[in-house]
């Protein structure tokens, strides 16, 4: 993975501003009125993002990122569906970002809820089921159960999003799009490709 950091200025970007927040050597780019003035013309993110919803993931934070970078797209376990998928879509094929970024983190309450098979009220079941094919492969592997979960949701959402958005398959085929796995720590803040 490290060759593909080096090939890949949008990859190297986000790295280097995930080294900026462990470091505690914060830039905050993009945040000023000029910024956001700028912005009203329109927007060209660098980089798609697929990640969690829990509070203590955000992007634009643990990449020191600013408005305009990054088009987020965060749901619980980040998870796929067809909301999901749309929305990449739309950055893909309508924004021109040739990047996209399939984060999970450490200490998921989404997977720890599918290993302790919990029974959940309202629509919460449905994100479980989302993370139960990760759960049957991961269940035997030896190691931290709610790490290896993770880990294999973030490589089958990489594979599924590869398959399922249009056009994504032959785009990767060409070299006009990259999808990579990547597990934030939580207690690190380190940003790791899988
Ligand atoms: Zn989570």
């Amino acid at each position: 993975m490290e060759e593909s950091v080096a090939n890949n200025a949008d990859l190297r970007r986000l790295i280097e501003g995930n080294k900026r927040y462990i470091s505690s050597n914060l830039k905050h780019p993009g945040r000023s009125s000029e910024r956001r003035f700028e912005l009203k013309h329109g927007q060209h993110p660098f980089a798609i993002i697929l990640g969690c919803s829990d509070s203590r993931v955000p992007p634009e934070v643990l990449f020191d990122q600013g408005l305009g970078d990054l088009y987020v797209v965060r749901v619980a376990g980040n998870v796929v569906g067809k909301m999901i998928v749309a929305s990449i879509e739309y950055a893909v094929l309508h924004l021109n970002v040739s990047l996209i970024m399939v984060m999970g983190h450490s200490q998921c309450g989404a997977v720890k809820a599918t290993c302790d098979d919990e029974k959940l009220e309202g629509s919460l079941p449905s994100l479980t089921s989302a993370l139960s094919p990760a759960f049957n492969s991961a269940k035997d592997m030896p190691g931290n159960l709610i790490e290896n979960v993770a880990i294999a949701n973030i490589r089958n959402v990489v594979k599924e999003l590869g398959q399922t958005g249009v056009n994504f398959s032959e785009m990767i085929e060409s070299g006009k799009l990259t999808i990579v796995p990547a597990y934030y720590n939580i207690g690190t803040g380190k940003v790791d490709l899988l």
